[in-house]
Order: C-alpha cells, then structure tokens, then sequence
C-alpha cells in the first residue's frame, strides 16, 4: 500500500506538519519509534519566546561564558570529545556570533514570532484545545548589574510597547519567590507560555480523531531510494511507501545519515525540573533568569525549571549534578521554600549553530523533506516551521520557489 505523506517523527515539528497537512487534505501517517509521551518536546520550558530574547550565538557570548564559567554559574558544558563534527560546529556557532548575522536572526524570529502565537491560538480556539496558553510576556530577571545596565540600553531603540521596566515592587509582584539579590528585571510584553505535555497530548489526540494514521512504538532504521526518490522507509519488520516523506526525527540523525546527508546539528543536553510550590510564591508569567540561562514557567498545578546547555554527551540518564548545579543557582536568587512532588528530567535540543533550522527538500531525493533544527525554540517556532512544510509538499515547490526556506533554511546559511 502507497501512503500519500509519511511523516517520521512525533515530536511538535512532526505534529504541527501533520495538522498542516491534514488541513490541507493530504492523507498523513506519522511513524514514532516511541508511543509519543516523552520526547524532547515534553519535559521543555513552554516558552514561546520568539521576541527580545536574542539567539543563542550573539556577539560576545563566548567571554560571557567564560565569566559565568569563573563564577561557577555557566549552563555550559562541554564533553571532552574527538568527534570532529562537535568542533566544526563550534567553529561555525563562534563565527555566527557577530552583529550582522544576530540582527538577522532577530529580524527572522520577529517575523515568524508572531505569526507562530497567531497560530498556536487559532488552534486552540478553532479546535477547541486548551494548551494552557497564556500570552503575558516574559519577565527577564538580571541577577548581575553589567547585564541590566546593557539590556536598559538595548531597550532605548526599542518600541516602548514591548517592554516594561519593573521596579524592585512591580518584580516582587511578578517574582514572588526572588530575593533581594536581584539587580532588576524587565517585561518582555509580547511573548507568551503554555504546557509543551498539554500541548503535544492535545494535538496527538485531534489528529487521531481527525483520521491522521499513527504507527507508533515503530523505529525507522532504513531507507530505499530509487529513481532519484525514497521509495520506502522500513522498520525492523515492515516496508513504508509513499509519496512524499518528512523527517522530524529531532536531535537524532540515523535517517539522515543513511541519505549520506550531513546535517551541521548537534544535540545539546539539557534539564527541567517540575515541582509544586506555594501557590502564593509562583511567579506570575514565565521568567527568564538572564545571567542564569535558568526559565521558570507557571502551569497551572505546578511550576518548571529548566536550564544546562551539555555538548558532546549523549548519555540520556538525568545526571545528579547537573540537577543540583541548576537548583544551587537557582537558590542563590529565591527565598528558600520547599519543593513538592519533584519531577526530574532530560533531553536533547537539536542545535544548529546559527538558530536557523534545517528546513526545505532533498535537494538530489525531491520527495523527502527535512524538518528538524529547531534548536531552543522548537515549540516556539513549531506551528511556522509546520506551515512551511506543508506548503512546500501541497503546493509541490522546491526550494528555489520558497521564499520562507531561502530566507529561514540553515541549508542556504
Ligand atoms: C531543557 C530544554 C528546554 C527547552 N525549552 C524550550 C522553550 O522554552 N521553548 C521552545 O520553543 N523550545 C524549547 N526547547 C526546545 C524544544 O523542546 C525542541 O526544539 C523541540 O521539542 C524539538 O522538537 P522536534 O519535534 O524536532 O523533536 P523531538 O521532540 O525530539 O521529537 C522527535 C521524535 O522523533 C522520533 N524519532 C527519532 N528518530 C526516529 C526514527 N528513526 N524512527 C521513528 N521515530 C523517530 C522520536 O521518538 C521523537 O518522538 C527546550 C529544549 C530543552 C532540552
């Protein structure tokens, strides 16, 4: 039996290209090597922080490592290792950390930023799904005066609707639990939070009831190309053919090594925490600890951290000190009060050097399409990348016709 679209990969990419897909009448099946309950898109922060965040590679971030690495406060973390790929990688993430390439990056997530909240709340509403969603923006909270005073600075060209500089009064309100060693903080207006677990539970569930075919607990370990196609995908057992194809396998790239394709993405390890708290010290929105690389997002019977950038690991046990170096950072700006009911665990971000995502088709197998590289802002961008995705299989263009693949492709950068 010939599928119409196979999509492999049930992390956020692979479910918001099915929806977009499903939308657009295409026939989906989506493949996952898992049942769907826990990938990296479950145990993330939830933020949806597409404005005034920055990218992960700006100017001046390796010294600002190396300070936060003096202080003993750095979330970075990096394996010794000989593995080539790590270093090309590195090489490419420090040469993508000047000016021009950051105030374009910051150009891209304000385009897509806001059509991705537009999306996700169309969803909800359209489909009568509850994410959780909140649309409060994001309180960015400066534990070290340099960073405050350049971020104040940063904020005078800004438009004065995006941002609110708080006062240590207005923080307390927001922060309840923060302490007297906060320099200051500020109100990112424009950015929002919601579950990632409510979310992909959601979504899972539609499109189950709308039809889409889930094969799960199914790993796709091969790929048979011909005629300058993939023909079919196989698991252990079983031959998949179909029209077209699309990977969204996240940080993992077995399929994408078969096609011989080298992807410049590495997986970067890194934590949450998710506990109960007392209700009247939960911040208010989501909260980004600046110096820290620390988020704490509110849900609604419990509170998330989430913080460690490991490159070069990919042991996937939730490793003890890198729990505790989250929490000894994290106390060292909150009033002490006891968390309940603790929930750790880990994942991988598939990291591109640029933040740009891998996105568009096989250039030499036309019928396969790559989804993956969202990097830190997977959920964010997840309902703009599904979009793409499906307007370049539905609306049959390559890459050249696709002005959001030339310009938001790691493939063309
Ligand atoms: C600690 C942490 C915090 C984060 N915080 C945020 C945040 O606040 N905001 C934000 O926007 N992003 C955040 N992210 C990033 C975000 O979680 C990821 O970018 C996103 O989840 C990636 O989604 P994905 O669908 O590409 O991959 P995944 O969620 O990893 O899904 C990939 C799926 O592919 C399946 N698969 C892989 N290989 C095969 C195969 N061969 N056969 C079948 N199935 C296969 C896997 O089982 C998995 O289900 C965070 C990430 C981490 C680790």
């Amino acid at each position: 039996m010939k599928r119409d679209v196979i999509i492999i990969g049930g992390g956020i990419i692979g479910l918001m290209s099915a929806y977009f897909l499903h939308k657009a009448g295409r026939k989906v099946t989506l493949i996952d090597e898992g049942d769907i309950s826990d990938c990296t898109s479950f145990g993330n922060a939830g933020l949806l922080s597409a404005f005034d965040k920055g990218s992960l590679s700006y100017p001046g971030v390796i010294i600002n490592t190396m300070k936060q690495m003096l202080r003993g406060e750095s979330p970075v973390k990096i394996h010794p290792s000989l593995d080539i790929k790590l270093f090309k990688w590195l090489f490419k993430f420090a040469a993508s950390a000047n000016e021009t390439r950051f105030k374009r990056t910051i150009m891209l997530f304000e385009k897509y930023g806001e059509e991705t909240l537009g999306w996700y709340e169309k969803i909800q509403k359209d489909e009568k799904l509850d994410f959780d969603y909140h649309r409060l923006g994001m309180l960015s909270v400066f534990t070290e005066e340099a960073t405050y005073e350049k971020k104040l600075k940063e904020c005078e060209s800004k438009d004065k609707d995006n941002y609110k500089i708080l006062s240590t009064s207005q923080t307390k309100e927001y922060l309840p639990c923060g302490n007297e060693k906060i320099k200051g903080s500020i109100l990112f207006t424009r950015n929002a939070h919601f579950d990632p677990k409510r979310v992909m539970l959601e979504m899972k569930a539609f499109l189950q009831k709308e039809g889409v075919e889930f094969i799960l607990n199914e790993k796709i370990i091969d790929i048979k190309f011909e005629n300058q196609k993939v023909k079919c995908v196989n698991s252990a057992s079983k031959s998949y053919e179909a029209e077209n194809f699309v990977l969204s396998t996240g940080y993992q790239t077995l399929l994408a090594e078969i096609r011989k394709k080298s992807l410049m993405m590495i997986p970067a390890k890194g934590y949450s925490i998710t506990f109960t708290m007392p209700q009247e010290l939960k911040p208010k929105t989501s909260t980004l600890f600046n110096d820290l690389f620390i988020v704490m997002t509110p849900r609604r019977d419990s509170v998330r951290l989430t913080s460690k950038l490991e490159l070069g690991s990919v042991n996937p046990n939730v490793v003890k000190e890198q729990i505790q170096s989250i929490k000894s950072n994290f106390e060292k700006y909150t009033l002490p009060f006891e968390m309940g009911d603790i929930k750790e665990w880990t994942g991988f971000r598939p990291l591109t050097p640029n933040d740009m995502p891998l996105i568009g088709r096989d250039e030499e197998y036309g019928n396969l399409v790559y989804a993956m590289g969202l990097g830190w802002l997977g959920m964010t961008f997840a309902p703009s990348i599904g979009k793409i995705i499906n307007e370049l299989i539905t609306n049959d263009l390559e890459n050249k016709n696709s002005d959001d693949i030339l310009m938001f492709s790691g493939f063309y950068q």
